[in-house]
């Protein structure tokens, strides 16, 4: 990356009060746990993220946005490009009556426990999910028949020269695993969503319920970014895995999950190759056996 522009962008994050970090590991960063340094780590802060983002943008320079890191696979090369985290400094939930709105970069679990104490219920299916609101939303995160299309009224979002639009809950161009976000670039600043009048008593046994859930069925023990194929249509992921006799199977510090076989997990130091390898055996064994694809839902970022 140009010097050059790296001091332009960086001069723009400060002046957006982001805090900013060269060379900062993904590996901190992702649920997997790996991935190399990013040339630039901007923290980001609502302040002036449009301007930022048209900064950028002149520049030329890739960058890309970061939730929670919770369905992400970076290499461990070092990654030219600038991250912008939206984290701690982006996060923030307001309710007014029904209505939840929260910041992208705030977790899931705490826009759930914030409706569940406002005695509101929709949200519950999303509690354990590990990651962002803005992630939710680009991905379309759905679990244990709940969807976030149930509950999303609208997403304000930015464009890459710092335009900002609201998209309508029919505009999102949401189906499985996947959002209009994938396709135009917009970043996602915040997500109003409206839930309906519950039982706080019954909103939390039904959250603890889904997530005993996870803990029971899932290797939440282990690194892992989650379901690391999409659902084909007509079989379970983790079903055609066991079938084809690939749970535990193994490179390195990468295994089929043996509690999971739909996850991919990091049981200590696994590097980006391990993973890959890992991923393609199972997809390549599955095809061959069964005739079935598996679609990687992981983002993979090399
Ligand atoms: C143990 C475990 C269990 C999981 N269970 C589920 C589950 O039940 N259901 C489910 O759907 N998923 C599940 N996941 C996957 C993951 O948590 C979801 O996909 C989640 O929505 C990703 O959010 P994130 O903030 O971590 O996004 P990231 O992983 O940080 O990013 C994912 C994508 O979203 C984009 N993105 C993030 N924030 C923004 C933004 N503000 N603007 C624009 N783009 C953005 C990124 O560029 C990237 O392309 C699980 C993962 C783990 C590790």
């Amino acid at each position: 990356m140009n010097q050059g522009s790296i001091d332009t962008i960086k001069a723009a994050a400060v002046q957006c009060g982001c805090e900013i970090n060269t060379n900062e590991p993904l590996s901190a960063h992702t649920s997997f746990g790996i991935g190399g340094s990013a040339a630039l780590f901007i923290e980001a802060a609502p302040e002036g993220l449009s301007q930022l983002i048209k900064t950028i943008t002149a520049e030329n320079i890739p960058f890309m946005a970061l939730g929670k890191g919770s369905n992400m696979l970076f290499s461990d090369a070092p990654h030219d490009m600038v991250i912008l985290h939206f984290g701690r400094a982006f996060s923030g939930v307001e309710i007014t009556g029904n209505t939840v709105t929260a910041y992208a970069g705030t977790p899931l679990s705490n826009v759930c426990t914030a409706a569940r104490d406002a005695g509101l219920t929709g949200l519950e299916f999303a509690y354990g999910i590990p990651g962002s609101i803005g992630g939710a939303v680009y991905m379309y995160a759905g679990a244990y028949g709940g969807e976030m299309a149930q509950v999303l009224k609208s997403v304000k979002a930015v464009d890459m020269q710092g335009n900002e639009r609201i998209f309508a809950a029919d505009e999102l161009g949401l189906s499985y695993r996947r959002s209009v976000f994938a396709e135009n670039g917009y970043i996602i600043i915040s997500a109003e969503m409206v839930l309906e009048n519950g039982d706080k008593a019954e909103i939390t046994a039904k959250m603890n319920e889904l997530m005993d859930r996870r803990r029971d069925k899932q290797p939440l023990e282990y690194k892992s970014a989650g379901s690391t194929y999409k659902r084909p249509v007509g079989a379970f992921a983790g079903g055609l895995i066991v079938q084809c006799g690939l749970k535990g199977y193994s490179v390195g510090d990468a295994q089929v999950s043996t509690k999971h076989a739909g996850f991919v997990i990091n049981t200590g130091k696994a590097s980006f190759d391990d993973v890959m390898s890992v991923i393609v055996h199972v997809q390549d064994v599955v095809k061959e056996k069964t005739g079935f694809e598996l679609e990687c839902e992981v983002r993979i970022v090399r």
